[in-house]
């Protein structure tokens, strides 16, 4: 099958590629392993420099890209323009900082000199995922490159143009072949590449399914790997919210990138006394969220990404009605040409139902009533996940409650949860393993080399 985008608002081809194939493969290997050998040489400063003009470039293509983006997965055109913006800054961001982030640590021990110092390890493989077409594969290569590192990396096939844009970008900036290749390979493709020993390093960002698998491929294989997976992120409302700030970020939070993302607030859990006012007001603001084109300014919420990724959307939704919950608005299919789904809201939904235990990949909102702030906390917790959370009270006693209590890799306060440059981003339970951003990601494909000097 080759690499083919389809617009998910017009429902025509926008892109197509064929697939890679093994020699083309292989010759791809060995053209990263020999930029390797280059680019871990190069010092900070010129890797930095080369980074800046990607990001130079970048802004100026800002509108270019952010319509490619629209075209290739539905979000937003305005959405799209600001993941541009907050790829070129994540460049310029690690080319001043990785430096200091992988500085050398003196560690006293009886020895005259000792400590540790981080150095490139080799040609990594990513896989990723389409939601956020340039930030997931400028989130993870990044970093990786500015720490020495080349990176070879398997895009989702609905998203090939982004995926090309990308490594096109790294050319023209001046990186020369080999330091961001794009693959366009098939899963089936994925096993000999993670077994190459050109290839060092693996992380995957995606499904727990996929996940599992990458997993036990670079396991198999000794190989370094990290995982970014998916969540039902959990967003508490306290006694003392304030529901003029975390009504409105509840919408954001929920429909943002269309409802496909995964720190996307998927579970709203309010306290008894706050519930019958959180409830009111935020399905009148979801009832209102504006469907339509992504490239209309009006627009807040686009399609979702593909007729399957709409069908187990709507599934999700109609066999959990069946169970019993509730849809104060939403959970219909509209008729016409496009993937869309509006914005749902579900109450009473049973905790075996689908929509009370699988991650809901598109707008759909669950909202769950606690007697107290332990309980919500413990409800929130109660899932195989913990990728991000949010806690929203203005009793500080409270707010250190949640950012205590809930088991994610991410906590936010008063504020939608999001990955920045400065904080290390990443889940924990089944929603992954290791960290992208900050000094830890711009470390986890570096040998933490131990010095001894007597
Ligand atoms: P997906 O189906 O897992 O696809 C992600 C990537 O993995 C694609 O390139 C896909 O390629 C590939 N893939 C799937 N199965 C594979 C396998 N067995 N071996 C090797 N590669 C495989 O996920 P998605 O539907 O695109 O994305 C949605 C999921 O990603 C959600 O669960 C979301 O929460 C999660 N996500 C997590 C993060 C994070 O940072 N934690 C960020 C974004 C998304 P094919 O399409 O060719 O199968």
């Amino acid at each position: 099958m080759p690499f083919v985008s389809i617009n998910p608002t017009t429902e025509q081809v926008v892109h197509d590629y064929p697939v890679h194939t093994p020699a083309e493969v292989d010759q791809a290997l060995k053209v990263a392993a020999s930029a390797y050998q280059g680019w871990r040489a190069a010092s900070f400063e010129e890797r930095g420099e080369v980074m800046r003009r990607a990001a130079e470039l970048l802004e100026s293509e800002v509108p270019v890209v952010a319509e490619l983006m629209t075209a290739e997965m539905g979000k937003t055109f305005a959405a799209a323009k600001g993941e541009a913006m907050k790829c070129a800054a994540t460049m310029r961001y690690y080319a001043e900082h990785t430096e200091s982030m992988l500085e050398e640590v003196t560690l006293p021990t009886s020895g005259r000199r000792s400590g540790v110092r981080f150095e490139p390890t080799g040609a990594i493989f990513a896989v990723m995922p389409w939601n956020f077409p340039l930030w997931q594969v400028v989130r993870m290569a990044v970093p990786t490159i500015m720490a020495g590192n080349v990176v070879l990396f398997k895009h989702a096939p609905n998203v090939p143009g982004c995926a090309k844009y990308l490594e096109d970008l790294f050319i023209r900036a001046g990186f020369g072949p080999g330091v961001l290749t794009t693959l366009f390979v098939e899963i089936d493709q994925v096993p000999a590449i993670i077994a190459d020993p050109r290839v060092v390093g693996v992380t995957l960002t995606g499904s727990e399914r996929a996940g599992r698998s990458i997993a036990e491929l670079a396991g198999k294989n000794l190989k370094k790997c990290v995982l970014e997976l998916g969540g039902s992120d959990p967003f508490v409302i306290a006694r003392s919210a304030d529901l003029d700030l975390a009504v409105p970020m509840a919408v954001t939070a929920r429909i943002q990138n269309n409802g496909q993302a995964c720190i996307a607030a998927k579970r709203f859990i309010v306290v008894r006394e706050r519930s019958e006012e959180f409830k009111e007001r935020f399905v009148a603001e979801m009832a209102a969220v504006r469907m339509g084109d992504p490239m209309d300014p009006a627009t807040v919420l686009g399609p979702v990404v593909s007729k399957s990724q709409r069908d187990l959307l709507a599934d999700q939704v109609t066999t959990s009605l069946a169970a019993g919950a509730r849809a104060l608005t939403g959970g219909v299919v509209p008729e016409g040409v496009g993937y869309f789904y509006p914005a749902t809201v579900l109450v009473d939904v049973p905790a075996d139902s689908r929509a009370g235990c699988e991650e809901l990949f598109g707008p759909v909102a669950v909202v769950m009533v606690a007697e107290s702030l332990p309980e919500a906390i413990e409800r929130a917790n109660a899932t195989p996940w913990g990728l991000g959370g949010s806690i929203w009270a203005t009793d500080e006693a409270e707010i250190d409650e949640g950012l205590a209590g809930l088991e994610v890799g991410t906590v936010f306060a008063n504020a939608v949860v999001a990955s920045m440059n400065e904080l290390p981003f990443g889940g924990t339970k089944r929603s992954g393993i290791g960290r992208e951003l900050s000094f830890l990601g711009a470390r986890e494909f570096t040998n933490a080399k131990s010095f001894f000097v007597s």
